[in-house]
């Protein structure tokens, strides 16, 4: 039986392998939003639904195809790469800070002052979340066929 992310338990495994060949401290456990997301300092990836929302990949990836780092990859892979990237740069004053800002940024939209694209592309420009952006992109340049042979052994 499958879960509602949709990954079967050998893609979990498979998932698994994948990340701890990066960094073995990290937990993979399956997460209960549609979103991908990472607790921290806490070394717990969750993984969100294997399809993901349309609006939300194509602010992601208009905001990436803007960066010097960007070129085309599985975008995918690049969400998993990306919380990978989080504990693989973790700083504990940028997360802090992060934390804040991610606050301040709910209160601008919730408050009508900002629309959702400008909400998360601000969103993905704080510091910490452009470093694991680009250090997915980095990663996946680096390890190009690894990454391809997941996405296609997880169908994603
Ligand atoms: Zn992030």
């Amino acid at each position: 039986m499958k879960n509602w992310c949709g990954y079967s338990k050998q893609d979990l495994k498979i998932i698994r392998d994948f990340v701890h060949e990066i960094n073995n401290e990290i937990i993979v456990k399956i997460g209960t939003s549609k979103n991908w997301y990472c607790v921290l300092p806490w070394y717990k990836l969750y993984l969100g639904a294997k399809k993901q929302e349309k609006w939300i990949e194509e602010i992601r990836f208009n905001w990436c195809k803007k960066q010097d780092f960007y070129f085309q990859a599985n975008m995918n892979i690049i969400s998993l790469l990306h919380e990978i990237g989080h504990f693989q740069t973790f700083n504990l004053d940028e997360w802090q800070e992060r934390n804040a800002q991610e606050e301040y940024l709910q209160d601008l939209y919730c408050e009508g002052k900002i629309d959702i694209v400008e909400l998360n592309n601000r969103y993905f420009d704080l510091p910490n979340e452009y470093k694991a952006t680009k250090w997915a992109f980095e990663y996946y340049k680096a390890n190009k066929s690894k990454c391809e042979n997941l996405a296609k052994l997880i169908k994603i």
